[in-house]
């Protein structure tokens, strides 16, 4: 396998074992171009753009001990790195699959992201193998058109992780390329539901009775409550069962799956034969197993950063724990970060612009010798929005257990909350989607 280093207006990576200290323009990875890696590199770039940041407020005015300067723009170059070729909306998967229309727009290519075509931004396409923290190196497969599996080097002063979860199909799509995800998600849609489980299964499955009533869509749980592993009020548990029956989806709980088999129906048609275990059969048309756990996207970063799950165990300021090199300039956001409450982008946005605050606080650090003041990332409750066909439940615990249509409109919009997020971001540049 060839490596090679990126060419262009990107310094090539330093080879020495100890890196010397950062200096402008500063190098900044971000791996994972998705909520929490976006949010990051544009509240990023506004920081060092002496622009307040979109997603939180701006730092204090630095004082040093003869005067009091506002943030100057510094010189940054961001390297996005990801796996798929666009910002794919993780939270809309359940009407991607159901609806074509929707499928088409919730993957939007990088290239097509207004906000991204910034000379301070660049994105390369390719999986991130390993990372050397000493060398401040990152390795990945670059992935191009026509074949990939080139491995590259790219150089870094500052590391962010933001690659998330791995979750399996059909949770979410598994194509790298819109051209392919499309393909993906017809092939999906064509097919019929059987059973499912927790938040994603319960939003796919009242996705998928919504924009195609015809079907006949059940849902089977092995407990007694849905929801049953996250640390939620029963109340809410209970509402997202009643929703889910409201939505037309026949649901079997304390049911557990056997097995599966090829079978035929009465017409001749080939289907799927479902044995649960106390022998009750069905047949199906498509079984969806909803049921797999996702698990961190962390085998390219060294072990003495995780937890025993595979998770970064991380600082309140999100920098990594200090069993490894420089763990002051590498940073964790999002989902791939051992923290409190459930995994959700709303907080992986958050932390994206609590790194982007406290790496351009080092940056300032480095060139106007002041003390960088970080900003921390506090304890989060349980709290979730699911989604449940044309209503929706909240909970947090402010306030409370909410439930309705209007839920899922202040929660969601009108397309699984693919605007919010967008213009959130500002993703569209100035023009927010509507
Ligand atoms: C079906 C579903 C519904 C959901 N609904 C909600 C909801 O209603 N509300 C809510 O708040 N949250 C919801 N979530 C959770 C939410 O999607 C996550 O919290 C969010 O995606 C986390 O964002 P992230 O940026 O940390 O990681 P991710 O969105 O997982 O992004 C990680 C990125 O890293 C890339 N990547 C991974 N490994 C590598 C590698 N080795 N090299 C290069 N790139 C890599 C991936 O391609 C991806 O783009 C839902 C999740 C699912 C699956």
């Amino acid at each position: 396998m060839e490596t090679s280093t990126i060419p262009s207006l990107f310094t090539p990576p330093t080879l020495a074992i100890t890196p010397s200290p950062p200096l402008p323009p500063f190098k900044v990875l971000i791996i994972g171009a998705s909520y929490a890696g976006l949010s990051t590199a544009l509240n990023l770039q506004d920081l060092c753009a002496g622009l307040p940041p979109r997603s939180g407020p701006s730092p204090p005015t630095t004082t040093t001990t003869t005067t009091t300067t506002p943030p100057l723009p510094i010189p940054i170059e961001i390297t996005l790195l990801d796996e798929r070729d666009g910002f794919y909306h993780v939270i809309g998967s359940p009407l991607a699959l159901a609806d074509e229309t929707y499928a088409a727009k919730a993957w939007v290519k990088y290239d097509d992201v207004a906000a991204l075509r910034s000379p301070a931004i660049r994105h390369l396409h390719g999986s991130v193998t390993s990372v050397d923290m000493g060398r401040k190196v990152a390795s990945f497969a670059a992935v191009r058109g026509g074949g990939g599996g080139e491995t590259v080097e790219v150089g870094y002063d500052y590391l962010v992780a933001a690659s998330g979860l791995r979750r399996v199909w059909p949770v979410v799509p598994q194509a790298r390329r819109r051209k392919e995800y499309l393909f993906e998600v017809e092939e999906h849609v064509a097919g019929v539901v059987g059973g499912g489980i927790g938040a994603v299964g319960v939003e796919m499955a009242a996705e998928l009775k919504m924009v195609q009533p015809q079907l006949k869509v059940t849902m089977v749980h092995s407990r007694d409550k849905l929801l049953s592993s996250e640390p939620l009020p029963e109340e809410v548990k209970d509402r997202a069962l009643e929703l889910l029956r409201e939505a037309g989806v026949e649901v079997r709980m304390s049911t557990r799956l056997e097995g599966t088999e090829e079978a035929v129906d009465e017409e001749g048609k080939p289907c799927t034969k479902v044995t649960f275990a106390n022998g009750e059969t069905m047949l199906a048309d498509r079984v969806i197993m909803a049921v797999s756990r996702s698990v961190p996207s962390t085998t390219h970063l060294p072990s003495a950063v995780l937890d025993g799950e595979g998770y970064v165990r991380i600082h309140a300021n999100l920098t990594m724990p200090t069993d490894a090199p420089h763990t002051k300039d590498h940073f964790a956001v999002g989902d791939i970060a051992q923290w409190s409450g459930i995994k959700r982008c709303g907080t992986a946005m958050h932390m994206g612009y609590l790194a982007a605050h406290n790496i351009h606080q080092l940056m300032q650090q480095r060139v106007k010798n002041v003390e960088p003041e970080f900003v921390k990332l506090d304890e989060v409750p349980p709290m979730i929005g699911l989604a449940v066909g044309k209503k929706a439940v909240a909970y947090w615990p402010e306030g409370g257990m909410t439930s309705g249509a209007d839920v899922l409109k202040n929660f969601f919009g009108d397309d699984l909350g693919f605007s919010i997020c967008w213009n959130y971001l500002r993703l569209g540049g100035e023009k927010p989607v509507v």
